[in-house]
């Protein structure tokens, strides 16, 4: 039987939606934020993303662009698109969805960002200041985790252990990065770790970012923890359908945990809430205006 809190993510995307939506309302006359979302090719899964990328922009009144390039555009061309890009003085965030199609540098377009509209976080100077503690522009999956957390934890999470399985650019490395900055002891682990089962269970807050479906099973969350499940893994079920799942044992490991994000409905819609979120971030910075403080109307 489940006694954990389950951590409702839709309905604190909402939430911080509506908090963005009153920003940008209250920067009227001012600044009028604006996001541009840059798609190479015609993958599916990624068309999806920017479409709903680009109505939940729209929706919080800002300005949105979206720029459609052919598959076979050359990395000149996207350079280009990015030059200009970056030039728009409407443009203060700028999205480049990845996966590129082959023959793209992605690390070389990412770092053809100006690090101030670089509203993914990606960008090198970005992810040194993250990790010094410079104003940074963290990567919205686990900017969107954090903000999970600090609704778990109001008090905050200071001298908590915290193990994130997986060590990616845009999830694992970054996510333990804020957990450090809010004074957790952290652990970054990864496929080559000895003893993952055992290095889980001494997880105050357990982050699974590994693209393996229930691969963290119910035995190994420690009692009362906070288990945050990013990973996204689309299954067949029995009857020929398909749909997605964590990589946590759901139900295994909400017997045990304290709170628990389900998949879907967790991580998911907090990562495009948060791309918003640090769009009015970054149009503040170049405007040289403060960030709006304001309560979010349910
Ligand atoms: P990557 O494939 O880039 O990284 C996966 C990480 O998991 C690697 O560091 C890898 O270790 C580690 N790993 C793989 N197998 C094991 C194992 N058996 N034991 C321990 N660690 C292992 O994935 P991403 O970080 O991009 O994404 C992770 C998951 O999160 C995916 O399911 C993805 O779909 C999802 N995701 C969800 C988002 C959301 O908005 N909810 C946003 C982004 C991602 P090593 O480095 O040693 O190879």
């Amino acid at each position: 039987m489940s006694n954990a809190r389950i951590i409702d993510g839709k309905a604190l995307a909402a939430v911080l939606r509506a908090r963005v939506a009153a920003q940008v309302s209250a920067l009227q006359g001012t600044i009028r934020p604006g996001l541009a979302v840059v798609l190479v090719g015609d993958d599916p899964a990624s068309a999806v993303y920017v479409r709903n990328k680009n109505r939940e922009t729209e929706a919080a009144g800002m300005a949105s662009f979206e720029h459609r390039l052919p598959a076979d555009t050359g990395e000149a061309g996207l350079l280009a698109l990015v030059d200009s890009l970056n030039r728009d003085p409407s443009v203060h965030g700028i999205l480049v969805q990845l996966p590129l199609p082959e023959g793209i540098d992605s690390a070389r377009v990412l770092r053809a960002i100006d690090p101030a509209k670089d509203v993914d976080g990606f960008h090198p100077e970005n992810v040194g200041a993250l990790w010094t503690g410079a104003p940074a522009l963290a990567p919205c999956t686990p900017r969107g985790c954090m903000a999970m957390l600090a609704e778990v934890h109001p008090d905050g999470l200071r001298g908590k252990r915290a193990v994130v399985v997986g060590r990616s650019n845009i999830v694992g490395k970054p996510m333990a990065a804020l957990l450090l900055a809010q004074h957790c002891t952290v652990t970054l682990s990864h496929s080559r770790t000895q003893n993952l089962s055992g290095v889980c269970r001494e997880a105050d807050i357990l982050v699974a970012a590994v693209g393996r479906p229930r691969m963290i099973e119910g035995s190994w969350v420690r009692p009362g923890a906070t288990v945050i499940d990013v990973g996204i893994n689309r299954v067949t079920t029995e009857g020929g359908g398909t749909r997605l799942i964590g990589d946590v044992d759901f139900a295994g490991a909400a017997a045990v945990a304290g709170a628990i994000t389900p998949v879907p409905g967790g991580v998911g819609p907090m990562t495009i809430a948060s791309l918003l979120a640090n769009t009015v971030t970054a149009a503040c910075r170049q405007a040289g205006v403060a960030e709006p403080e304001v309560r979010a109307q349910q």
